[in-house]
């Protein structure tokens, strides 16, 4: 597995975007392309804001399309970033059509690729900041948690409410997940409609890719790199438990 970017020196920003381009859309972990590159996923409830929250990233309008219902894509896709990253547009969580009710309410390709894809560096799971905890976003962080998957919060949409009430919820929220973490994963805000926090979603990703390639420079990443310590890396306080919930 090659993980170094050719590009990366000392000193050299990801923060700016320079390319994005389109892998593919998979229907399942098999059909993701080879395992050389590092990726982050980028993970809600349907109409969270991903789409636009991609967009915004990659500065290029479209990139992920904004949904016209929810729950309207359902496939993994997949964008080469820099050509040094990926970035991975995971399905919205929260919309089961045909599902039968003793399965987690996201569908089982996205935890496949969660459970087992083994350049996954770190999931940016996102929530609304003009709502109260969501019983499905917990059930969700509990499930990373639970596997060990790398995360961090990202509360979107910060322009709809007041700051207070920003805050407001995200500390109701921290509040009810803090017993699963000795440390609690890192919290984002952004916003897609006024452009806030854009730099510092992608200052996380320079500094996991800055960590890989100081590893990376020194010897060859060992397969099991997603357990890779960074500073962003919640640490459970329990020790995973690996039934599936289905
Ligand atoms: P997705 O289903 O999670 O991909 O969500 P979309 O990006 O498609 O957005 C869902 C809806 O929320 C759309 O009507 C967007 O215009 C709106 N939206 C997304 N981001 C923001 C934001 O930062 N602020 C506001 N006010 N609306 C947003």
């Amino acid at each position: 597995m090659r993980w170094i970017c050719a590009t990366l020196g000392r000193g050299f920003s990801l923060v700016n975007i320079s390319s994005a381009i389109f892998d593919c859309s998979a229907p399942d972990l098999d059909s993701c392309p080879d395992e050389s590159l590092p990726e982050f996923a980028f993970i809600g409830r349907s109409n969270v804001g991903k789409s636009s929250l991609l967009n915004v990233l990659a500065g290029e309008r479209g990139m992920a399309r904004v949904s016209p219902r929810p729950g309207f894509t359902r496939l993994i896709n997949i964008f080469t970033m820099n050509k040094c990253w990926r970035l991975v547009d995971l399905p919205g969580y929260g919309f089961t059509h045909g599902a039968r009710k003793d399965r987690a309410r996201f569908n089982e390709a996205v935890a496949n690729y969660l459970e087992h894809r083994t350049n996954l560096c770190l999931v940016f799971v996102l929530l609304d900041s003009g709502l109260t905890p969501q019983e499905i976003d917990l059930e969700f962080v509990q499930w990373l948690v639970r596997r060990a998957v790398p995360f961090v919060l990202v509360f979107t949409k910060t322009d709809k409410v007041s700051p207070a009430s920003v805050q407001t919820n995200i500390a109701a929220f921290t509040n009810r997940v803090s017993a699963w973490f000795e440390k609690l994963p890192a919290v984002f805000t952004c916003s897609a409609d006024i452009g806030q926090g854009r730099q510092e979603l992608l200052a996380v990703i320079d500094e996991q890719m800055a960590a890989i390639n100081a590893v990376s420079s020194r010897a060859r990443l060992p397969a099991e790199s997603r357990t890779l310590q960074t500073p962003l890396r919640a640490h459970p306080k329990r020790r995973p438990d690996l039934n599936r919930p289905w």
